[in-house]
């Protein structure tokens, strides 16, 4: 049996995906394996897919046109060393000046500065927030659980980035709801014991979900 498996059920009238972890040794890759699958089935519902069944790749509406993208600091890490960039020349190049300002790391957007063609062209090495979203109904359970690893992740790259002085907030003037709600978050989840862990990590497969609350 598998480590992580998927399941659909059913909550408040609606169908939707839930996850369920049969081992205590499951970790952060073991998910993602699990998850993929949903990006690519084009005969799963997705709410804003052409006629709602598609594939992720190359969808026509595609969420990397407005997505807003902090990435984790495993996906961080991999996409300066990919690009063989210094963090700090990374952030200048790929990360949005104004987000930049108020302390976030947002990847440049509008469309996502890796979308080429309808296609992320950094596909293997994107951020967690980008792997998991999927426009389908997920159950309560198991949307809790992916964002809080997706959270934490975001809270390690923030932490790294404040300690290696690559931030340089000028104001928090002009911050829109959702910087304020991602603020929030960020320092919400700053005490969460998988931070230490994604500090720590090279890869997904270092990260055990027993610290994750399903
Ligand atoms: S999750 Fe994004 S890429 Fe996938 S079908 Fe929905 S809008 Fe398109
Ligand atoms: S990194 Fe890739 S998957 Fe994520 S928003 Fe950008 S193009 Fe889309």
């Amino acid at each position: 049996m598998d480590k992580v498996e998927l399941y659909y059920g059913t909550e408040n009238g609606k169908s939707g995906i839930g996850i369920k972890i049969h081992s205590q040794e499951a970790n952060v890759d073991d998910l993602l394996q699990a998850w993929q699958p949903l990006c690519d089935d084009s005969g799963l519902f997705k709410l804003y897919a052409a006629s709602n069944y598609s594939e992720c790749k190359g969808c026509s509406v595609n969420c990397c046109n407005t997505a807003y993208v902090i990435p984790d600091l495993i996906s961080f890490r991999k996409m300066a060393r990919h690009l063989n960039l210094e963090y700090s020349d990374f952030i200048d190049r790929f990360f949005q000046k104004e987000k930049l300002e108020l302390g976030l790391l947002r990847m440049r957007p509008n469309p996502c500065i890796f979308l080429k063609e309808n296609i992320c062209s950094i596909y293997a090495l994107r951020s967690l927030i980008c792997r998991f979203y999927i426009c389908s109904y997920i159950l309560g359970d198991t949307e809790q659980l992916i964002y809080s690893i997706a959270w934490t992740g975001i809270t390690a790259t923030q932490l790294f980035a404040e300690a290696k002085g690559l931030l340089h907030i000028n104001s928090e003037a002009g911050s829109s709801s959702f910087d304020l709600l991602f603020k929030k978050l960020i320092n919400d989840y700053r005490d969460h014991p998988g931070v230490a862990l994604f500090m720590n990590a090279r890869e997904y497969k270092d990260i055990p979900l027993s610290v994750f609350k399903l």
